[in-house]
C-alpha cells in the first residue's frame, strides 16, 4: 500500500475507531450495570444533576410519605429516625425533624450544620417539591415530608443532601469515563502505530543495512524489498545504484588488471632492444667488433633498437595523454597528396630494407586537402603499417599499399596488407584499449593493444571515422575518412 494511502487510511481509523469503541464500550458498561438505580444515576448525573440529588433518596422520601400517610407514630420512634438518618448517610444525606418549633433530631455532621431559623415551615414545600440552596457555600437539596398526629401536633422531617458529597461519585464516573477514553485512545494508537510500523519499518531496516554494506565496500548485497509504495520504489533506487556501483568497481578492477598487464608488457617490450644494445655496445667495447664494416652494423643495430625503444616510449606518453585527453594537437591545412607522398618515401625505405613491397595509389584530385595534425597523422599511418609488419605471415613475403580515394566532402585513405589477418571475434574489438587480438597474446608478436586505440582516438579528434576489414589468413584492409578541407592549401610543409 502507498505511504500515501496507509496515511490517509490511519487518519479515518483516527477518526472512526474511537467514537466506534466508546459507542461499544458505552453500551457495554451501561449492559453490564447491575444495580439498575446506579446505572441511572450515572446516566442522569450527567443530564441533569438536580434530578440525580432528588433520586439519590428517593427511596428513604417514600418511606417517610407512607408514615406521614398511614403511620406517624414512627415519627415518634428516635431508633426509626437514628436509621433512617443512617441510611440517608450512605447516601451524602441526613435529616432533621422538627415538631412544632422544637427540634427532635438533627443528623447533621459537624461540617454542615443548617441553621434551624432557616427550615422551611411545616407544609412549605410539599412531598415532590425539591429546595435547593447553600449551607456554607455547600449546594444542598432539601426535602420535606409533613406529618400531623391528629391531636393537632405537626411536624416535618427535612432531608438535606450535599451535593459536594455526591461530587467524588461523579468524579468516580468521570474518572471511568476518562480512562475508558484513554484506554481507547492507547487501543487505536497502537493498532496504528503497529500497523505503520510493520509497513515502513522493515524497508527501512532493510535499506539501512544495504546502506551500511555499501559504506563497507560490499556491493554484493542485494536489497530486495516487495510492494509497491514509495519505499519500495526508494529501495528499488537504491538496488539500481548498487548494481551500477558494483559494475563500476568492477571495471575499476579490469581497468587496473589491463594497466598492470600494459606495465608488464612494456617492461617486457623494452627489455629486449635495451638487452641487444648493451649486448652490441659491449661487443665494440669488447673489440668483439674488430673490422669497421663490423663495427658500422653493431651501431647500426644499436640505433635501431634505440628509435624502437623510442617509438614504444613515445606510444607509452601518447597513451597517457589519450586517457588524459591531453593530446596537443597542432591543427594545420595539409596538402593530403604531398603528406602522403612524403610518407611512403620515408616509410618505404624502412621497409624495403626489410624486404616490404609498398605501393601508392593517389586517385585524389591535385591541391586535394584536409585540416590535420602532421605529426598525430603520421603517427597514425606509422601505427598501422608498424601493425601490418608486426603480423606478416611467418612465411611469404608482405606487401603493403597505400591508396588515396575521394570520398566526395571526404578524403578516403586505406591501408591494406596481405599479412595474417584478423579473426571475426576480434575485429570489432581491435579499436578497444589495451585489446589484444586472441592469436596475437598467444605468440611472440609484442604490444600493447594501445596502437589501434591511439589510432581511432586521433582520427576522430579529427573529426574522422576509422574501420577494419580483415579476413583471416589474407590480409587487413585499413580505412579511414577526413573531411576535405575547401580552401587552397600552400604546398611545402608537411611531416
Ligand atoms: P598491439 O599491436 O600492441 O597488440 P594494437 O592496438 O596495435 O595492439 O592492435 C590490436 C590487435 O589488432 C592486435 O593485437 C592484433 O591482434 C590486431 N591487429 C592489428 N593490426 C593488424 C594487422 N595488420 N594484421 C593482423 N592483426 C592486426
Amino acid at each position: 500500500m502507498k505511504l500515501k494511502h496507509r496515511l490517509i487510511t490511519s487518519f479515518l481509523i483516527i477518526m472512526c475507531v474511537p467514537f466506534l469503541l466508546a459507542f461499544l464500550l458505552f453500551w457495554g458498561i451501561t449492559r453490564a450495570q447491575k444495580d439498575q438505580e446506579a446505572s441511572q444515576r450515572r446516566a442522569l448525573y450527567f443530564a441533569n444533576s438536580l434530578s440525580l440529588l432528588q433520586n439519590n433518596t428517593s427511596n428513604e422520601i417514600e418511606i417517610l410519605k407512607k408514615w406521614a400517610d398511614k403511620n406517624p407514630g414512627n415519627f415518634k420512634k428516635e431508633s426509626l429516625i437514628r436509621k433512617m438518618n443512617e441510611s440517608l448517610q450512605e447516601k451524602h444525606s441526613f435529616l432533621i425533624q422538627r415538631e412544632g418549633f422544637k427540634i427532635l433530631f438533627d443528623g447533621s455532621g459537624d461540617d454542615i450544620h443548617p441553621n434551624y431559623s432557616e427550615l422551611p415551615e411545616f407544609g412549605r414545600l410539599n412531598d415532590d417539591e425539591t429546595l435547593v440552596d447553600t449551607i456554607r457555600d455547600i449546594p444542598v437539596t432539601i426535602r420535606q415530608v409533613n406529618y400531623g398526629y391528629g391531636n393537632g401536633v405537626r411536624g416535618s422531617v427535612f432531608v438535606f443532601t450535599t451535593a459536594n458529597k455526591l461530587l467524588p461519585e461523579g468524579q468516580k464516573i468521570l474518572f471511568d469515563y476518562l480512562l475508558s477514553a484513554l484506554l481507547i485512545l492507547l487501543f487505536t494508537a497502537g493498532v496504528l502505530i503497529s500497523w505503520l510500523y510493520g509497513g515502513i519499518m522493515p524497508k527501512v531496516k532493510k535499506m539501512q543495512k544495504a546502506a551500511e554494506e555499501i559504506e563497507n565496500g560490499k556491493l554484493d548485497h542485494v536489497i530486495d524489498v516487495k510492494g509497491s509504495d514509495e519505499l519500495t520504489d526508494l529501495a528499488r533506487a537504491m538496488e539500481r545504484m548498487r548494481k551500477r556501483l558494483s559494475a563500476d568497481a568492477i571495471q575499476k578492477i579490469e581497468a587496473e588488471d589491463a594497466q598492470r598487464q600494459l606495465i608488464s608488457n612494456i617492461a617486457h617490450d623494452l627489455k629486449t632492444p635495451l638487452t641487444s644494445i648493451t649486448g652490441y655496445s659491449e661487443g665494440i667495447l669488447d673489440g668483439i667488433a674488430n673490422t669497421p664494416e663490423k663495427q658500422e652494423k653493431y651501431v647500426r643495430i644499436i640505433h635501431s633498437k634505440a628509435k624502437e625503444m623510442n617509438a614504444l616510449l613515445n606510444e607509452l606518453s601518447i597513451y597517457s595523454k589519450i586517457e588524459t585527453d591531453r593530446i596537443p594537437y597542432n591543427f594545420v591545412p595539409l596538402d593530403v597528396g604531398e603528406f602522403f607522398q612524403n610518407c611512403n618515401e620515408e616509410v618505404g625505405m624502412d621497409l624495403a630494407s626489410q624486404d616490404i613491397g609498398l605501393s601508392y595509389y593517389n586517385e585524389l584530385a591535385k591541391g586535394c586537402a584536409i585540416i590535420a595534425d602532421p605529426e598525430q597523422l603520421t603517427r597514425v599511418v606509422h601505427n598501422i603499417i608498424g601493425n601490418a609488419v608486426k603480423y606478416k605471415k611467418p612465411e611469404g613475403n608482405l606487401s603493403i599499399s597505400i591508396r588515396l580515394r575521394d570520398a566526395g566532402d571526404y578524403v578516403q585513405v586505406e591501408i591494406e596488407d596481405n599479412g595474417q589477418g584478423i579473426s571475426k571475434e576480434d575485429l570489432p574489438h581491435i579499436f578497444d584499449r589495451l585489446y589484444r587480438g586472441d592469436k596475437s597474446r598467444n605468440t611472440k608478436v609484442k604490444g600493447s593493444g594501445i596502437g589501434l586505440s591511439i589510432v581511432k582516438k586521433i582520427i576522430s579528434d579529427h573529426g574522422g571515422q576509422i574501420w577494419a576489414t580483415s579476413k583471416l589468413g589474407e590480409g587487413s584492409v585499413f580505412y579511414f575518412v577526413l573531411r576535405k578541407h575547401t580552401e587552397p592549401v600552400k604546398t611545402g610543409g608537411t611531416a
